[in-house]
């Protein structure tokens, strides 16, 4: 795979990260997790916190992968070059963790591209 296509699936990865998060409804998961029980504190305060992480994950993570050539060419932000060792490792984590990219619909898309 070329440098330009795993920095563009990589930060696909990412995306898809954000927008699962952002479909999330917090107040839903609120109210399932008050009425669901049977989880300890700290079981309930991680899912409560999930959505946030990785949102502010997300957001660090597409900083590093927004970096632009001369050329309009994709570049790690960290180090400057198109083929980043480190944007090649967070892409192989993502794919690990099963992260893939997630299609969204023409509405979905146009309400995203507002917020
Ligand atoms: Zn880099």
């Amino acid at each position: 795979m070329t440098p330009g296509a795993v920095h563009r699936q990589t930060a696909e990865r990412v995306r898809s990260a954000m927008v699962a998060a952002m479909r999330a409804d917090p107040d839903r998961l609120n109210a399932g997790l008050l009425s669901c029980g049977g989880l300890d504190r700290p079981e309930t305060d991680f899912v409560r916190e999930a959505r946030v992480l990785v949102l502010a994950l997300a957001a660090a993570l597409t900083t590093v992968l927004r970096g632009r050539g001369p050329y309009g060419d994709d570049l790690c932000l960290g180090c400057g070059i198109p083929d980043c060792r480190t944007v090649r490792a967070v892409g192989e984590a993502l794919a690990a963790y099963q992260v893939s990219p997630v299609q969204l619909d023409r509405t979905e898309a146009r309400i995203r591209s507002r917020e």
